[in-house]
């Protein structure tokens, strides 16, 4: 299979659904996102869905990670807080755009492989994290920038643990099936601009460790 050629046409594919930024669209060009999920889909790496990743859980839509990424503006050698490391390509897209990562998973098993994974591939600016990510890292705290890839609530931890300036991006329960993205701009102590786009699918935010 041809990796690079059909990396190159899902990143044409994610333009055309309207991603524009130069920096996100390298690096989602660089990512091999076929060694993030297990090898027998293989080969649907670079469609544009969301794969099984084990025990339940779904490394995102590439179009997701890319709005997602758009929607986070990051920038070179900020500290970066991701709330469900999953497969760990998130992370690694935060990572290429020069971003030191702190992750948090709550599933020991793949907090386990995917850490292992990390430091085979290299991301020595990702840091990995078994514990329930909803009450943040206050030992870290605070975070440049916070993104969410798993659907609840807004927790007010992840506002807490956010600098003056800092965004948060995160998948909010709509109520319905389905989830809203949002983020949140700390402009001020207790003043935040939010911006919704809804019509998002996601796994859900647990509490809790297993
Ligand atoms: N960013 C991941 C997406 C994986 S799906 C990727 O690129 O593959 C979301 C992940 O969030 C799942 O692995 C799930 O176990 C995890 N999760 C859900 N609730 C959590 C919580 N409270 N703390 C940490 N991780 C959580």
């Amino acid at each position: 299979m041809d990796f690079e050629k059909q990396r190159k046409n899902l990143v044409s594919i994610i333009q055309s659904k309207g991603i524009s930024n130069e920096r996100v669209l390298e690096a989602m060009l660089a990512v091999e996102r076929h060694k993030f999920i297990p090898k027998a889909h293989w080969a649907e790496a670079y469609d544009d869905y969301p794969v099984p990743i084990g025990e339940g859980q779904t490394i995102s839509q590439p179009y997701t990670v890319a709005f997602m990424t758009e929607l986070l503006d990051v920038e070179t050698g900020q500290k970066v807080l991701e709330i469900g490391t999953g497969s760990g390509y998130q992370a690694a897209i935060l990572a290429c755009l020069g971003a030191q990562v702190f992750t948090i998973e709550r599933i020991y098993t793949l907090y386990q492989r995917t850490s292992k994974l990390l430091k085979e591939l290299g991301y020595q600016q990702i840091k990995t994290f078994y514990a329930d990510g909803t009450e943040g890292l206050p030992q870290y705290a605070p975070f440049d920038r916070i993104i969410v890839t798993a659907s609840g609530q807004l927790q007010q931890t992840f506002l807490d643990q956010l600098v003056v300036g800092g965004l948060l991006v995160a998948p909010i329960d709509d109520g319905g099936m389905g989830s809203t993205m949002t983020r949140i701009t700390k402009v001020a102590e207790n003043d935040y601009i939010t911006e919704r786009y809804p019509g998002f699918s996601f796994v859900p935010l647990v509490k809790g460790t297993r």
